[in-house]
C-alpha cells in the first residue's frame, strides 16, 4: 500500500513537472538517456564514475561523487541537509565521469538516437561535457529535483537546461540575482560549441 501511495505521489509530481515542460517532453517520466544510463550502469566501473544504485551526496567512497567540484559538492550537501528536513532525499544519477565513461555514453546515444546531432540535444563530448570536469551533477528521483528547482538558487544551484531537469551546476551569483535563463538543450550552450 505504501508504495502504491508513492507512486500515485511520483506520478502526481511529475505530471505537475510534465505540464510545464514542452509537449514533446511531457509523456514520460524519465528520458530515454536516464533509462540507457541505468541499463548500461553495469558495464562501466566505478572508478570511471558509474554511481552505483542508492549513492548519496556524502558517499566520499565513489568517485563520481568524491570528484566533484569542492564548491558544487559543498553546496549539494547543504541543499540535501536542508531538503532532508522537508522529508526528501537526494540521490545521485550520474556525477563526475571519466572521458571513457562519457565516450561510450555519447557512443550509446548515437546509437539510440540514429545520429550524432539528435544524441548531441542529450549527451556532450568528452571535452565539452561539465560531468567530466566535475562540474555538474544528476539528482533523481522527482520530487529532489522539483525541490531543487524551488531553493536550489539559494545554494547557487541551478537547472541549466530545459530538456534536462535532473542535471544542475554551480551558478554562485544565482545567490544573489537567481539562476540565469535556461538553455533549450546542451546544443544551445556555447560552451558545448568547442
Ligand atoms: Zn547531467
Amino acid at each position: 500500500m505504501r508504495l502504491a501511495g508513492l507512486l500515485v505521489v511520483i506520478a502526481a509530481t511529475a505530471a505537475a513537472l510534465g505540464s510545464q515542460l514542452p509537449a514533446s517532453s511531457s509523456s514520460r517520466v524519465a528520458s530515454p538517456i536516464d533509462v540507457l544510463r541505468s541499463e548500461h550502469r553495469g558495464a562501466l566501473g566505478a572508478a570511471d564514475g558509474a554511481v552505483p544504485d542508492g549513492t548519496t551526496l556524502f558517499d566520499d567512497e565513489v568517485p563520481g561523487v568524491a570528484n566533484l567540484d569542492p564548491a558544487l559538492l559543498g553546496a549539494l550537501r547543504r541543499a540535501a541537509t536542508d531538503a532532508a528536513d522537508d522529508g526528501i532525499e537526494f540521490f545521485v544519477d550520474s556525477g563526475w565521469r571519466s572521458p571513457e565513461y562519457q565516450r561510450q555514453l555519447l557512443r550509446e546515444a548515437v546509437s539510440e538516437y540514429g545520429s550524432e546531432e539528435e544524441a548531441a540535444r542529450w549527451v556532450a563530448t568528452a571535452k565539452t561535457s561539465a560531468h567530466v570536469s566535475g562540474d555538474a551533477v544528476d539528482i533523481r528521483p522527482v520530487d529532489a529535483t522539483a525541490w531543487l528547482s524551488e531553493h536550489g538558487a539559494w545554494y547557487g544551484l541551478c537547472q541549466i537546461y530545459g530538456n534536462e531537469s535532473w542535471h544542475y551546476e554551480l551558478r554562485p551569483e544565482a545567490i544573489a540575482h537567481g539562476c540565469p535563463p535556461m538553455y533549450p538543450d546542451p546544443t544551445h550552450d556555447p560552451r558545448m560549441r568547442q
